[in-house]
């Protein structure tokens, strides 16, 4: 019975179908698991919300590091730089690198960055969004590696004046971008985005940035 159907070459091509789109969308998702989830080869992976930039402000009013150098605790200028620039640390705004410092100030945990300033180039290469926060000084993924870890570097960010989160396996995403949404936070897991007051659990989100 089991022979006669398979050399049925209907069958066979039927079977060689299915095979064909089940490997596929096993392809899909090794991608996503790779590169969607946050842990990609570079670790970085960060889509920042999936929010463009739809609030247009004049980003000329928002002084750089270099332009007006701050006292930071406990970082070092060149820990913002993006990989392939020595020095860009200098283009982080300073309203950032403040919020930044007080947030490690409040966490009393050391705050590794994974990622700050962006060139161009290198917010391609670690496939960023095209209008990403980091390529305009305004954000820092900081190492994070358990849920003990992220619940304290956002409640740190949050009491620093924070209301941009994105929650992932390695990192957590801040930023304080004056050109995008305020008071949302995104799950690199399956990139839902939710705004304060909405249901973060339901969401699939290990804690409610804005509670936590
Ligand atoms: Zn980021």
């Amino acid at each position: 019975m089991l022979k006669g159907i398979l050399k049925n070459q209907k069958i066979q091509l039927t079977l060689f179908a299915i095979a064909s789109i089940a490997s596929i969308i096993a392809t899909w998702f090794l991608y996503r698991r790779l590169f969607r989830d946050g842990i990609g080869a570079t670790g970085y992976f960060d889509d920042e919300g999936g929010l463009g930039d739809e609030i247009t402000e004049d980003m000329a009013k928002y002084p750089t590091y270099g332009q007006q150098p701050v006292i930071l605790d406990h970082f070092k200028i060149s820990e913002f730089d993006s990989p392939d620039a020595p020095g860009s640390g200098n283009k982080m705004r300073v309203q950032f690198l403040m919020m930044y410092n007080a947030a490690r100030n409040k966490a009393g945990i050391p705050f590794v960055i994974n990622s700050g300033y962006r060139t161009t180039a290198h917010n391609i290469q670690v496939g960023g969004v095209p209008k990403s926060s980091h390529t305009r000084g305004w954000a820092a993924d900081t190492k994070a590696l358990t849920i003990d870890q992220q619940a304290a570097i956002v409640r740190a960010g949050r009491e620093a004046g924070f209301t941009r989160f994105g929650i992932y396996k390695t990192f957590i995403h801040m930023d304080c971008d004056p050109a995008k949404k305020m008071n949302v936070a995104w799950y690199g897991k399956n990139t839902n985005v939710v705004a304060k007051g909405g249901d973060f659990v339901k969401a699939g989100f290990p804690f409610d940035p804005f509670t936590v």
